[in-house]
């Protein structure tokens, strides 16, 4: 089943003079638990595609279903509870609130969604990510715990390793394919390192707003 099918989708900034064409009909379809890394180089469209997919951007043409709903043809109110409810949106691992602790920004999304916490599928997530023993603590340590409570159709990640020193930064990219693997997690991360890439099922290659590269590396 695809999580994910995107449709010519294109996005423009600007006008005239100063038109940027940012994405330009980029087609492709995710299938569910896939390990997807999307590269190249600064400026060539990576960011703009994980914002329209996280539903945080809207595109000039096409379309993209998650899930079999198509996110562009939602009004601002239902984009807003599909962010809430089917995107684990991973900034840098810079998404936790500092003054809540663990448990408290893992629960949140349910919480804000008038949702009751579901203590089974909690205490699970929590052993996946081995944090029993740091639930009450604040997430002065890495966590992307909060970003998974919700169940989301897709985990993206936008740079996890941008500022980070490369033994963090392979941890980080473990522990996104151990929620790969233990939850069938679809995960899409975006990076600039070919060697994250090739640890991933599947690389893309963006270049000025097109797919330049589609390979899959492993099933
Ligand atoms: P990447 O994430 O690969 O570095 P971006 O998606 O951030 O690339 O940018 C793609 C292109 O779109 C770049 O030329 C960038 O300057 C342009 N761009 C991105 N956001 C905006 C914006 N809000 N307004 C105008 N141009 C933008």
């Amino acid at each position: 089943m695809d999580i994910l099918k995107i449709e010519h989708l294109s996005k423009i900034y600007g006008k005239g003079d100063t038109e940027v064409r940012a994405l330009d009909d980029v087609s492709f379809t995710v299938p569910k638990g896939q390990f997807v890394a999307i590269i190249g180089p600064s400026g060539s469209g990576k960011s703009t595609l994980l914002h329209i997919l996280g539903g945080v951007d809207t595109p000039t043409d096409g379309h993209v279903y998650v899930d079999g709903t198509d996110i562009t043809t939602l009004d601002e109110t239902a984009l807003a509870i599909f962010r809430r409810r089917q995107i684990g949106l991973i900034y840098q691992f810079y998404n936790l609130i500092p003054i809540l602790t663990v448990e408290e920004n893992m629960t949140l999304p349910l919480l804000l969604d008038d949702k009751k916490v579901d203590r089974a599928h909690f205490d699970s997530l929590v052993q996946v990510l081995g944090l029993q023993h740091r639930l009450g603590h604040l997430p002065s340590e890495l966590s992307g715990g909060r970003a998974l409570m919700n169940n989301p159709a897709i985990l993206l990640a936008d740079e996890p390793t941008g500022n980070l020193d490369s033994k963090n930064s392979k941890e980080i990219v473990e522990l996104l394919r151990q929620f790969n693997k233990a939850l069938n997690q679809t995960v899409i991360i975006i990076t600039h390192d070919e060697r994250i890439a090739l640890d991933a099922d599947r690389m893309i290659a963006v270049e000025d707003g097109k797919i330049v590269k589609d390979e899959v590396i492993r099933q």
